[in-house]
């Protein structure tokens, strides 16, 4: 098809501004859904359900356009990860692009979001176009909203483009705005390959579903391809686009959108980032900034029931076919037998994949507190890659630890300058510059141990500059710093999975808080529990919880026979989710406990 007649785009905004409803919106206007029923008559059931496996995950869509002078234009809607935790992909994604619609909620404003995905969008070099909506609500005002547009983000505001998604008033006008305001791409179809993916996962009947955009030369089924970054060949099984079920296409050339799938058995032959080129004629540069995404915090996942090992293994295979950045090992513990080492990308990252385990899998688990890797050197000179502080040598045995450290970026309205810097400060961050975007946003540049960021920083960030914080950070390097093995001991026994390695100047404080944390989580039991937190032989924090017989039938006076049986029984059902160590019962709480901010 004719370059100059297409355009790539993606749809940005805050969460709930509306950037779902706007899309539905354009495929309906552009006669994209909505006679699904009759298309399904001409499949099988067999082949239906191919289909909708592979096109469940894509919102990635191939729209056909005619505008109003009889112009025939290829509009791709590219759908970008919703969460900017996930800031590589969403990149990505939008580098398939030339342009961002910008949804902003004009009965709200410019939020946190709003800003990181506009950052993201110009650090690629887009267009962006301003679009306020929701403006059938009374509340809405457009006008103040494309001032704020003006002066936060400095995008031209005169004419702003006012719609509402949710009745369809003006989203004409964004259809115009993308066909007269985007560029069109730009690309040499004699040149060797190039395609840049920006998305991929695993559909049970396809193998590896590949979304790509390709910059230069021309693709056709039967290709000989080469993942760039791996060298691996493969070759092209079926190659198409989604509009917006799976429709095959013979070839494709420059600034086109499609997917393909090429036998690939696994994620990691087409990692997100990568570049598509030729077996016979590759190019020689990749597209660039291709960094593979890998887990950089771990965490143990243990079965609450031991005999659901077995299970919560074959759920964990499940997720790992489709999220290239989860990993996942056996380890043993002794305090909680037999489970995972997993790797995430981020404390979001596992608290979707642990979510997702018990919606989906009704896996019943622990997690232990996370942890980053460090490198840790040996007197004998060994460099070892510690992923669970319990694997930590004895420190006679160690020369130096060095931990990974993380460049961070915090957006923020200046009212909350203070509170951030003081933030970051107190997480052993070092200020690399502050600067203001405008009168009243300033971007805050810091290096800071990642094990710092990935803890609560997120967290308590967000709560003190009441959510206006954007957060953006990257890790740099590793560095060699003063740390040491926090270890918490139940009744004299050493917990492996409530051991942590922390800053030898924070180790005090830590130690008192999490003794006091488990002694608040841990119930009173029939005996005295002591918890104390230890480095080395040397105890830095006790707490204790007095005996307690605990009778939950007691308030049951007279002779109600069934609210006392549905009592017991309640415990029981409390009691799965403890897990006995030594003659201790600890429940699952207190395990989470350890992780969440004081
Ligand atoms: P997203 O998180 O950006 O994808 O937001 P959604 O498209 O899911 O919309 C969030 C909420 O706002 C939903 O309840 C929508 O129905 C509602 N919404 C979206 N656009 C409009 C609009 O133009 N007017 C009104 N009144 N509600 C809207
Ligand atoms: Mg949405």
């Amino acid at each position: 098809s004719n370059i100059d007649k297409i355009r790539n785009f993606s749809i940005i905004a805050h969460i709930d501004h509306g950037k779902s409803t706007l899309a539905d919106r354009i495929l309906e206007l552009t006669g994209m859904v909505g006679d699904r029923e009759k298309k399904d008559q001409y499949l099988d059931k067999m082949d239906l359900e191919r289909e909708r496996g592979i096109t469940i995950k894509a919102q990635t869509v191939r729209i056909p356009y005619t505008d109003s002078d009889g112009q025939k234009y290829i509009l791709n809607l590219i759908d970008t990860p919703g969460h900017v935790d996930f800031s590589y992909e969403v990149s990505r994604s939008l580098s398939s692009c030339e342009g961002a619609l910008l949804v902003v909620d004009a009965t709200q404003g410019v939020e946190a979001q709003t800003l990181a995905n506009v950052y993201l969008a110009l650090d690629n070099d887009l267009e962006v176009i301003p679009v306020l909506n929701k403006i059938d609500l009374p509340s809405a005002d457009p006008e103040r909203i494309s001032r704020e547009i003006e002066d936060v983000i400095g995008l031209d505001c005169t004419n702003p483009i006012a719609v509402s998604a949710k009745t369809g008033l003006n989203v004409q006008d964004v259809l115009d705005a993308v066909i007269h305001l985007l560029p069109a791409p730009k690309g040499d179809p004699d040149a060797p390959l190039k395609a840049l993916i920006f998305d991929s996962w695993y559909d049970s009947y396809q193998g590896v579903v590949v979304l790509f955009r390709l910059l230069d030369g021309t693709i056709k089924k039967r290709d000989q391809i080469k993942i760039f970054s791996t060298g691996k060949n493969f070759e092209v099984t079926r190659l198409g686009a989604f509009m917006p079920e799976a429709v095959d296409i013979k070839a494709m050339g420059p600034g086109e959108v499609g997917f393909l799938c090429a036998s690939m058995k696994e994620l990691g032959d087409a990692p997100v980032g990568d570049t598509i080129t030729h077996a016979e004629r590759p190019v020689s540069e990749p597209y660039p900034g291709f960094k593979p995404v890998k887990p950089m915090v771990f965490s143990g996942l243990y079965p609450i029931e031991p005999s659901e090992y077995e299970t919560l293994k074959a759920a964990l295979e499940k997720l790992q076919l489709n999220d290239a950045a989860f990993s996942y090992e056996p380890e043993t513990s002794q305090a909680l037998g037999f489970g995972f080492r997993c790797g995430f990308l981020g404390l979001l990252h596992i608290e979707i994949i642990q979510e997702r385990l018990e919606r989906e899998f009704e896996a019943k688990l622990i997690t232990t507190a996370p942890s980053v890797i460090y490198e840790v050197k040996t007197i004998a000179g060994d460099i070892l890659s510690i992923d669970n502080p319990s694997k930590l040598p004895d420190p006679s045995k160690i020369d130096s630890i060095r931990e990974p450290y993380a460049h961070l970026e915090v957006h923020v309205p200046n009212e909350f300058v203070g509170a951030v810097l003081a933030l970051c400060e107190e997480k052993r961050g070092i200020q690399k510059n502050m600067a203001y975007i405008t009168e009243n946003r300033v971007v805050i540049t810091y290096e800071m141990p990642f094990a710092e960021v990935m803890y609560d920083f997120f967290d308590k960030l967000k709560s003190s500059t009441k959510g206006y914080a954007s957060l953006d950070y990257e890790i740099i390097d590793y560095r060699e710093a003063d740390l040491v093995r926090l270890d918490i001991l139940i009744n004299g026994d050493p917990v492996d999975t409530f051991s942590c390695i922390v800053h030898r100047e924070n180790s005090a404080r830590t130690g008192r808080s999490l003794a006091l944390k488990l002694k608040r989580s841990i119930p009173r039991q029939m005996f005295e529990v002591v918890i104390q937190a230890a480095i080395g032989n040397k105890i830095i924090a006790k707490e204790r919880n007095a005996p307690f017989r605990k009778d939950v039938t007691a308030k049951c006076y007279g002779g109600d026979i069934s609210r006392k049986r549905k009592l017991l029984e309640k415990q029981k059902e409390g009691k799965k989710r403890m897990r006995r160590m030594g003659n201790v019962e600890i429940p699952q709480e207190a395990f989470l406990s350890v992780l969440k901010a004081d």
